[in-house]
């Protein structure tokens, strides 16, 4: 079994706490990528999407996963479950520093998901730096926090990969 999670970066120029709009695990906030097939290795032409609050009886009846696909060239069955409590929003030093944040863990079976696509229902919070007046010039304070709300990030600085994690069997 083989577990992925999906790290993001962005960049996010004096935001910080990028997040979907529900938090990490926001039921409503889809997630969009390809499939690829582990059996021939032919990837989806169009993104699938899945979301928390869609749920599929998987195949052999054992507990619910978020996605039940047919591929459609060698016609394996293949499922996606998403793992909540793994993600967390990202953070300005870590966007500055070029780290990822991990956002969501998907247990895929039969499948590989690639090419995730930002979409929009995205939060973050602003805040400027400021230079301490007094002796240590290179300490700064965070002086303002807006949040800013349904954010569309599918057109702007961002990267994301998908981390293969062997998950405990
Ligand atoms: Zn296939």
């Amino acid at each position: 079994m083989v577990n992925y999670m999906l790290m993001i970066t962005a960049d996010l120029e004096n935001l910080t706490d990028l997040q979907p709009q529900g938090g990490c695990d926001g039921p409503n906030f889809t997630y969009y990528f390809k499939l690829k097939c582990g059996n021939c290795g032919e990837v989806t032409q169009k993104e699938t999407c899945v979301s928390l609050n869609e749920t599929v009886p998987s195949a052999k009846g054992k507990s619910d996963t978020n996605l039940a696909q047919k591929c459609k060239f060698c016609s394996r069955d293949g499922t996606v479950s998403m793992i909540t409590g793994r993600g967390r929003p990202l953070t300005q030093e870590q966007a500055e520093t070029g780290k990822y944040a991990p956002l969501m863990l998907f247990d895929c079976r039969g499948y590989e998901p690639v090419d995730f696509v930002f979409g929009s229902g995205w939060k973050a919070e602003s805040f400027e730096l400021m230079s301490h007046p007094g002796e240590n010039a290179s300490q700064s304070f965070v002086i303002e926090g807006t949040k800013f709300n349904d954010i569309d990030l599918s057109a702007g600085e961002f990267a994301n990969m998908m981390r293969r994690e062997n998950a405990p069997s």
